[in-house]
């Protein structure tokens, strides 16, 4: 009732280590993909109905695995446990995304430049960082996603991705998360094998001179600047700590005053409700800040210095 053919291939990836089986790429155990592809090459007579079935793993050498099923099946009332083994053979392979990956296929660049001569090296980490995430992520539903290769380049980083989707949507993304834009162009690069035009996207984000954290000067006001998104940003005075919003639009006129890692520091001196004593960290004279309400002050602040006055950075 139960029939096994002679031999199983089962393919390894030798790149990745995942395992064909059931028609997909996946990552699990030796004997687990080599039970599941037995148990797919399975032939049963067709009045039968499979109620259960058992597998034992037997390793016959580095390659060669026997695979003994038991398996009770139903035919029209009559229940019976039928044995039946075959041998699993391991193929080593390259999956198509591994050998896409290994081959440097890509369909979509990714740069990240900045309204600035140079793109920050802390902001370049914190977007690669992101753009690898996401990869991942969405990876997990579609394994034909990777990316192909970072490269620094001079005033950014480059981001060769193997889908043309894929680098729209986190162009997209670091657009709006960063208060930048971008621009797609497009390049013919061959013709695939049925003669359509292929095409390789290339997504320009443009980041602006400021990001989250730096001090900003906007209308002849001081402000941190604390979060951007899709239709504007959030400010906090440095005089009174009030915050505010910005739109988009206005977010063109903000000069950068200081950028967050340019800012100082300096050694506190003692506090007392909305003020704190500091020690200039040049002069070493004593100066007094005005601090938030309920501010946490630890042993030094960061400060902000402008030619006429110092603030207290939240
Ligand atoms: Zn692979």
């Amino acid at each position: 009732m139960v029939a096994l053919p002679h031999h199983v291939d089962l393919e390894r990836c030798t790149n990745c280590e995942e395992y064909f089986v059931g028609g997909s790429w996946r990552q699990m155990e030796l004997d687990d993909a080599a039970e599941d592809s037995t148990i797919d090459s399975m032939m049963v007579i067709s009045e039968s109905v499979v109620v259960d079935v058992g597998t034992a793993f037997e390793k016959l050498d580095d390659r060669n695995f026997t695979i003994s099923l038991e398996v009770t099946t139903d035919t029209q009332g009559y229940v019976s446990v039928n044995t039946a083994s075959t041998t699993v053979r391991l193929k080593n392979v390259v999956c198509k995304r591994c050998s896409r990956q290994l081959g440097n296929y890509y369909e979509s660049t990714l740069q990240i430049r900045s309204g600035s001569k140079d793109l920050d090296e802390n902001i370049r980490d914190e977007i690669v960082r992101k753009v690898r995430s996401d990869v991942e992520t969405a990876a997990k539903n579609n394994r034909s996603l990777f990316i192909t290769r970072v490269e620094e380049v001079s005033g950014g980083v480059d981001m060769l991705l193997s889908s043309i989707s894929m680098g729209r949507t986190l162009a997209r993304d670091l657009a709006d998360s960063y208060g930048g834009e971008y621009k797609e162009s497009s390049k013919l690069v061959g013709k695939t094998d049925d003669g359509r035009d292929m095409h390789r996207l290339t997504y320009l984000v443009r980041l602006p001179e400021y990001s989250v954290g730096d001090v900003i000067r906007f209308n002849e006001v001081l402000y941190k600047l604390t979060w951007i998104g899709k239709n504007g940003g959030k400010l906090i005075t440095l005089r009174d700590f009030r915050e505010t919003t910005i739109r988009k639009s206005d977010l063109t006129s903000v000069r950068v005053e200081t950028k967050e890692k340019d800012l100082k520091e300096a050694a506190v001196i003692s506090t007392s409700g909305n003020e704190i004593q500091v020690l200039h960290p040049t002069n070493f004279s004593t100066i007094d800040l005005r601090v938030p309400e309920n501010a946490e002050i630890g042993e030094t602040v960061r400060i902000a210095m402008t030619d006429e006055e110092i603030f207290f950075i939240p």
